[in-house]
């Protein structure tokens, strides 16, 4: 076949630019095919904290994947920003988690992984976050990190426009035809030729499968987020009942989110608002007084115990997809892991968790 590129990678969010770059770093040839423009779906409405929420609740396999990034995740940022002077805010200044009664779980978990984690006393997390609402003891994460997705997003896409072996399409939507053994890459009604076809289309992966007959579990899962003015009211990530605030550099707070199975309505709604709300004030009372500049919402990629799909469905269709509540966190490893499978390569960690064939 002649073919244009080595890999052709369908949609750019954070998977899918991720995965390009280190493809690219094996000396392939990548075309990314976006349908809007890059990184702005999930990878731009998500929180950017650089962990699963109350991460001894995940699968081996979520952790796996998650320590490996965080230990890239300092160096990435860094090389973004001098390949592309964009700033993506890595904030590492930990996580504090509230109104808690899994302190037992929580910290035989750190213990068995080297993660720092401690229970501490209500004075002293009130010392950490004197703003935020406390009635027992919390835990602390002081390494936990968090970065300001929508930079990170476009720091990606330069980095991706700016890279030499790799072609971002932008505006093109992409159908695919023919089987899971064969399959044929259209955009807008026109052919591309392509050796490897990588899925990376977060929650719109599996209508894409559709198209080839092959069931797969990816469903939207709408997440609604709050950006409050700047403030400065907390200078920690703070997790207290499912709900967080995420502290941005320039003072501002993010506070989300919701978890709704609503397929793809996308419009922010009154009732998520005035509970997100809600749950601002109890955890941070002085939320009361500070403006609200934005509501948004996005559809995490949702596959059903939240583990992604990483490797072949055939030699030729390659799946990178279904993060879920942990896309940010889990990229760089979920991206290296797809690069070391397609090359060949030792993989990072165990592959056999993430494949297609063991997700249905
Ligand atoms: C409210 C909220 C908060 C979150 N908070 C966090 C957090 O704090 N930490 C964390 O780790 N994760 C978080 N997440 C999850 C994380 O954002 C996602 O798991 C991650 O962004 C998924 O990335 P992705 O690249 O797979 O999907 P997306 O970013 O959705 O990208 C998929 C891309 O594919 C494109 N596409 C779809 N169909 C086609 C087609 N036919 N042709 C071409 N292109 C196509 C889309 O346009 C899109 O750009 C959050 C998510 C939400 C919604």
């Amino acid at each position: 076949m002649r073919r244009a590129h080595d890999v052709t990678i369908i949609g750019a969010g954070i998977i899918g630019l991720l995965s390009a770059l280190e493809l690219a770093q094996t000396g392939r040839t990548i075309l990314i095919l976006e349908r809007h423009r890059a990184a702005m779906e999930a990878s731009w409405a998500g929180g950017g904290i650089i962990s699963p929420l109350y991460p001894w609740r995940y699968a081996p396999a979520i952790t796996a994947l998650a320590t490996f990034s965080q230990t890239v995740f300092p160096d990435l940022i860094g090389s973004l920003f001098r390949t592309t002077g964009i700033d993506s805010e890595f904030l590492q200044n930990g996580m504090l988690v509230t109104a808690t009664s899994e302190s037992v779980e929580a910290l035989a978990w750190g213990s068995g992984l080297q993660q720092l984690v401690s229970e501490i006393s209500i004075d002293e997390a009130s010392t950490l976050e004197p703003e935020v609402c406390l009635h027992k003891k919390a835990l602390w994460m002081p390494k936990i990190a968090s970065v300001r997705t929508p930079r990170l997003g476009q720091a990606l896409r330069q980095a991706c426009i700016n890279h030499p072996l790799i072609t971002l399409e932008e505006d093109a939507s992409v159908s695919l035809e023919g089987t899971v053994v064969d399959p044929v890459v259209y955009v807008e009604g026109r052919r591309r030729n392509t050796l490897v076809v990588v899925l990376a289309a977060g929650a719109w992966t599996g209508g894409l499968l559709d198209a080839l007959t092959t069931n797969c579990p990816i469903k939207p899962m709408k997440g609604q987020m709050l950006l409050f003015s700047v403030c400065n009211l907390v200078s920690r990530i703070v997790l207290s009942d499912g709900r967080y605030a995420i502290p941005r550099l320039d003072g501002r707070v993010v506070f989300g989110s919701t978890l709704e199975d609503v397929g793809f309505a996308r419009t922010p709604d009154r009732a998520a608002f005035e509970s997100l709300h809600q749950s601002a004030l109890e955890m941070i009372p002085s939320l009361k007084d500070v403006a609200i500049e934005a509501q948004w919402s996005g559809f995490r990629p949702g596959s059903p115990k939240g583990i992604p799909w990483i490797g072949p469905v055939s030699e030729r269709l390659w799946v990178n997809s279904g993060h879920f509540r942990n896309g940010v966190v889990l990229a760089p490893a979920s991206a290296r892991l797809l690069a070391d499978l397609i090359t060949g390569r030792s993989p990072i960690v165990d592959p056999n968790a993430y494949q297609p064939k063991d997700m249905r």
